[in-house]
């Protein structure tokens, strides 16, 4: 297996060239202070210079999109978040209710008001300013980025509609109309016979050409999870052949010497990633874990920082990174995290929260993402929320899906779901 730090080595050149030659001119901003005695390396600066680059090709937009108004709505047992414009056309992004039941009042309170009476073709300016403005900069976390991101996609789907372009050509054009998708069992604790039977029906279910399965005891390890792991990794390679990409996730349960034992482990059976071995913030750990093996390390889907972003990369930590599509904050900030990756000549394949059309969104992501990496995590409509398209049927066949090509978000809903809808408000 070719090092880690070779294939950072060798891609780094080559994709950093392309990826600057491709760069539009970069919005003005004030030049960062020197610090004495620090200067970034040139990997950072070329990071720096990426996320001040715009994601949104406003251009596309001919005329200005005042946002009248920005509600949170239930509509039977599904919520969801619409932005309306002056001139009445509107944008929806269906949320997952267990997170909007608790930052709703953080939505209103922190984050619309940044985009109220403001002209949605500055998006990116916009996401600047909600994080800078009223000190929100202290409220970052995942309860206020998700709700920046339902902001977000409401918004993209508003202006998708009002320039009649799937979300994919707005930020950025699309590079792939379907996308070749994995799933991922959430099992932990039953026999390993048990999880490989499991896989295998994943696998016939979708037509999936890879799948990814948990280590560990989910941030902590034992004896039971240890016996688990070490009978799974050589079991699941054997049952499902050479010819399956195999995942692994061990959210952040081990420490070094776990996290290398087990690696090893997973490089003899051919594992294509390593998920958070240790737990998401101790990157030290992370570090030792990824400079004691070859397998690529993946993370990120507990990141809310774009700076974290770029450390972990300026690093040589993680060799694929993950953003969440909601606790990071939504599709353009993401994106920015993929630019930078590509700089660096890795891939960005994000962490879907479930539920809601979470499914949807990383459809979007990956029609105009270049470097999503081979198989995108699909966890599908499970809430059974009342889409359709036109144009794909939101199901995988034969291990891929088709991305909408309808304007924004290019679903529809089943009539009456948004006219029969109640807004929540705060007291
Ligand atoms: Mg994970």
């Amino acid at each position: 297996m070719r090092s880690r730090r070779d294939f950072l080595k060798n891609t780094t050149a080559l994709s950093l060239g392309a990826s600057l030659v491709s760069c539009e001119p970069i919005q003005e901003r004030a030049p960062e202070k020197k610090l004495s005695g620090y200067a970034p390396s040139e990997r950072l600066s070329t990071f720096r210079q990426i996320v001040q680059k715009p994601v949104l090709r406003s251009e596309l937009i001919s005329s200005s999109v005042w946002i009248e108004s920005i509600g949170i709505f239930k509509s039977g047992e599904h919520f969801f978040t619409k932005v309306t414009s002056k001139d009445g056309v509107t944008g929806i992004s269906v949320n997952n209710k267990k997170y909007i039941e608790s930052i709703y009042a953080l939505m209103y309170n922190r984050v619309t008001p940044h985009f109220l009476n403001e002209d949605a073709r500055d998006l990116d300016r916009l996401m600047d300013k909600v994080y800078m403005s009223a000190l929100n900069y202290k409220w970052q976390g995942l309860a206020f980025w998700v709700g920046v991101a339902y902001v977000e996609l409401a918004i993209l789907d508003l202006l998708g509609k009002v320039s009649k372009k799937p979300i994919g050509e707005l930020l950025g054009g699309r590079v792939r109309n379907e996308v070749a998708i994995y799933h991922a069992s959430g099992n932990r604790g039953n026999r390993p016979e048990e999880e490989v039977e499991y896989l295998q029906g994943l696998i016939e279910k979708s037509g999936a050409k890879a799948v990814k399965y948990r280590l560990g005891a989910r941030m902590t390890y034992d004896d039971a999870s240890t016996k688990r792991d070490k009978a799974l990794i050589p079991l699941v390679r054997k049952t499902l052949g050479d010819d399956t990409t195999i995942y692994t996730d061990a959210n952040g349960s081990y420490d070094v010497k776990m996290g290398i034992e087990i690696g090893k482990l997973l490089e003899e059976y051919q594992t294509a990633f390593y998920e958070e071995p240790c737990r998401f913030d101790h990157y030290e750990e992370t570090k030792a874990v990824a400079d004691g093996l070859n397998i690529p390390i993946a993370g990120g889907e507990e990141e809310v920082s774009m700076r974290q972003f770029m450390w972990l990369m300026d690093h040589n930590i993680l060799s694929i990174v993950q953003p969440d599509l909601l606790f990071f904050g939504g599709l353009t900030r993401s994106i920015k995290v993929a630019r930078m990756a590509r700089s660096i000549g890795i891939d960005c394949t994000p962490h879907i929260s479930g539920k809601a059309l979470g499914f949807l969104y990383m459809m979007h992501f990956a029609s105009c993402v270049p470097n999503i990496g081979n198989y995108q995590e699909f966890k599908g409509n499970k809430d059974k929320v009342p889409v359709f398209s036109v144009t794909s049927s939101l199901q995988p066949k034969e291990g891929k899906i088709t991305v909408p090509g309808e304007p924004g978000l290019g679903v529809e809903f089943e009539p009456g779901f948004i006219e029969k809808a109640v807004k929540i408000t705060t007291i």
